[in-house]
């Protein structure tokens, strides 16, 4: 991925690292997965089916995204006993060279050094224990199903997403599509991300363009797949096997 550092400068103007927003970044497995789910990229099963932390990043006030600051590097031995709770929140969708726990490291490792080292706090576990309580201030992340918004085939509009999100929640968020690997007519949902101030109040995101987001315009149509867009992955590989 790593597409949302191309979206902000990342080197700070006349000094100023005042820290503006933090985005809390929450992914659909089931759009990481139906891209990456092939040949040795095959996501853990089950594939989570609700949303998962993919980072908590911040941003400074002059918009100037930093990554890769100065800091002390994640052990393992950090987070404590802490761990399980992380993971049930924050985990890595697919192994990265060996199993769950071997991945999940990797992933945090990956997180704190290119964003938790710029959120200005010096303990990862508390950048990861963060983390976890505000998505947990979001609670259960449901959308009105009789609006449209549905894992499935459903199409909705993003515009149609931010507006019932801006109704339970107050703020505006920004999204991020991709395309199913065996698809590429409609983008589907892959992230949401909620924007929180230096105080980690909900707070609204500015918008980013349709070219950003990948959505391709407020009133075009999206999906969020559901654990079916595996399934069509899996039948291709099965085949490629049987040949
Ligand atoms: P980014 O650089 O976009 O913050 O983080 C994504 C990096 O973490 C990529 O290298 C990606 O391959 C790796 N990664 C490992 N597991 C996951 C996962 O479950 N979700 C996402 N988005 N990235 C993951």
């Amino acid at each position: 991925m790593g597409s949302e550092a191309s979206e902000l400068p990342r080197r700070p103007l006349n000094g100023d690292d005042e820290i503006g927003n933090f985005f809390l970044t929450l992914q659909w497995p089931f759009s990481y997965c139906n891209v990456h789910l092939r040949d040795k990229f095959t996501c853990f099963r089950p594939v989570p089916g609700d949303f998962k932390i993919h980072g908590l990043w911040p941003v400074y006030r002059n918009g100037f995204w930093p990554i890769n600051c100065p800091a002390r590097e994640l052990e393992e031995q950090m987070l404590k006993n802490k761990k399980e709770d992380i993971a049930m929140e924050w985990q890595a969708l697919e192994p990265r060279g060996g199993g769950r726990d071997y991945s999940n490291l990797k992933f945090w490792k990956h997180e704190w050094e290119k964003h938790g080292s710029c959120s200005k706090m010096e303990e990862p576990l508390s950048y990861f224990l963060k983390a976890i309580e505000l998505k947990k201030k979001l609670k259960d992340l449901k959308f009105d199903e009789n609006a449209g918004i549905k894992p499935g085939g459903t199409r909705f509009t993003p515009k149609k997403l931010i507006e019932i999100i801006e109704k339970n929640y107050k703020v505006k968020v920004n999204l991020r599509c991709n395309f199913n690997y065996a698809d590429k007519t409609v983008p589907q949902l892959i992230e949401i991300r909620f924007c929180f101030n230096p105080k980690f109040d909900l707070s609204s995101c500015k918008p980013i363009t349709a070219d950003k987001c990948g959505c391709g315009g407020e009133e075009k149509e999206i999906l969020l797949p559901d654990e079916t867009s595996l399934l069509l992955e899996k039948t291709e590989r099965d085949e490629k096997d049987e040949l």
